[in-house]
């Protein structure tokens, strides 16, 4: 009688488990990232429960989401006022601020969060994600760039998996995992080279905001859109990819792939390269995050056909984009440069965006404050935003 009883408690106990829904936190749910998962979650209702949804200015779409999911809470770091016009402050499971954006992530109890957060601005919201007892799924690529060993150590601490979003590292991740780290020698990111991948240096001269956003074949953010552009996308992923798969920088090249079917591959110790492809849709990487430990099954989406398929593949041309081999030099060497890299071009991209520099100015002005000594180390997260800081207020004087 007892075994019999013991026998209905494990049987009820799987059914209550396959019945229990992935709590998924999306942080920056309003951005490019945010709504490719909110498509996701919508198509697996019955494997997500969403818990936390997060914007930062956009108090409207923030408010639609929220009327959506009435029961996940949300938190909107923007400025007062805007909360206050939006309502926010009247709202029960409601955070507001910096603060709250962070005390949200600490009180969801999401099982994942999906960090869809644009910038260095990011990192702090990773950490607590990890720190809340949350896996890691991670777009915000500026975490791993200017603290990727904090970020892993943090999740070590807490035994839970950092998951790559970013298209390339979620490919290779993919292929790791099946092919095995063993025998691998060298991991090979594809890049689509962006709106300016045939322009003349004295073109680029002349590159405009509006042709800098216009990119071939992603549609994201304006930020990593115009880091597409410059290929300083690229670059902030080279560093990425070092930290996530603990590759040095002469085992990880950068292909062009005008076409961004390849995402990435991985070349082993025998000479074999084993790619991904898919249709380029950010909902594949995303989605494949949230399943995980579970190998994804199909969204649904239309399936690559082979009929009129042409891939093509190119070097990339470090001479009219310097901002990808400056972020080869800062991750050779290593202390803050990578920091100081990502925050150099954050600055110059923003001012770009503005309007007060040219397109080539990005790079001259990321060039300048590399030369500056960054040699120090900055190993916690007061040092990382210090580092952050100093460089943000070099590229400013500059
Ligand atoms: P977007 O600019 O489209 O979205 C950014 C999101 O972050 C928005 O929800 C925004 O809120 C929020 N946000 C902005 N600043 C802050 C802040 N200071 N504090 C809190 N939240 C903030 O960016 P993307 O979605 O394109 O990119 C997000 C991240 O994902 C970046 O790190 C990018 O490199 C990475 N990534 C993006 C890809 C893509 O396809 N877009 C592909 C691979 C990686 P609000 O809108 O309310 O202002
Ligand atoms: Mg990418």
């Amino acid at each position: 009688m007892a075994n019999g009883g013991s026998y209905k408690k494990f049987l009820f106990d799987i059914l209550a488990l396959n019945m229990t829904k992935k709590r998924v936190a999306v942080l920056g749910a309003t951005g490019s990232i945010g709504k490719n998962t909110l498509d996701v979650i919508r198509s697996g209702k019955d494997t997500f429960e969403p818990v936390l949804f997060s914007a930062n200015s956009n108090a409207a779409l923030l408010n639609a989401i929220a009327a959506e999911f009435p029961r996940a809470k949300i938190a909107f770091s923007g400025p007062r006022k805007t909360a206050e016009a939006a309502g926010f402050d009247k709202r029960n499971g409601v955070y507001l601020g910096r603060d709250g954006l962070l005390a949200a992530i600490a009180d969801a109890g999401a099982d994942i969060t999906l960090n869809g957060i644009s910038g260095a601005a990011g990192l702090e919201p990773s950490l607590a994600a990890l720190n809340s007892g949350s896996a890691l799924a991670l777009a915000n690529k500026e975490s791993m760039v200017m603290a990727g060993a904090l970020v892993l150590k943090t999740a070590a601490r807490h035994s839970l998996p950092v998951i790559p979003v970013d298209s390339e590292h979620s490919a290779i991740f993919n292929l790791l995992r099946r092919q095995g780290r063993e025998g691998l020698k060298e991991a090979l990111l594809t890049a689509s080279g962006g709106p300016f991948r045939t322009w003349s240096k004295e073109q680029l001269k002349n590159a405009t905001l509006k042709d800098a956003l216009a990119h071939p074949t992603w549609k994201m953010g304006a930020k990593i859109t115009i880091d597409s552009a410059s290929l300083a996308n690229k670059g902030l992923e080279v560093i990425e990819a070092a930290r996530l798969f603990d590759l040095n920088a002469d085992n990880i090249k950068v292909v062009i792939h005008p076409q961004s079917i390849v995402h990435s591959m991985i070349r082993m110790n025998d000479g074999v390269v084993y790619a991904q492809l898919s249709r380029p849709d950010m909902r594949l990487p995303i989605h494949e995050a949230l399943r995980y430990p579970e190998i994804a099954p199909s969204l649904g989406k239309e399936e690559l056909g082979f009929e009129d398929l042409c891939l093509s593949f190119e070097k990339p041309d470090l001479d009219r984009f310097p901002m990808l081999s400056l972020a080869y030099e800062a991750l050779r060497a290593g202390g803050c440069y990578p920091i100081a890299y990502n925050a150099a071009n954050e600055y110059a991209a923003d001012a770009f965006f503005n309007g007060k520099i040219p397109f080539t100015g990005i790079s001259d002005l990321c060039a300048r404050v590399l030369s500056m000594d960054w040699s120090g180390e900055a190993d916690d997260l007061p040092s990382i935003l210090e580092a952050d800081r100093r460089a943000r207020a070099a590229a400013a004087e500059l």
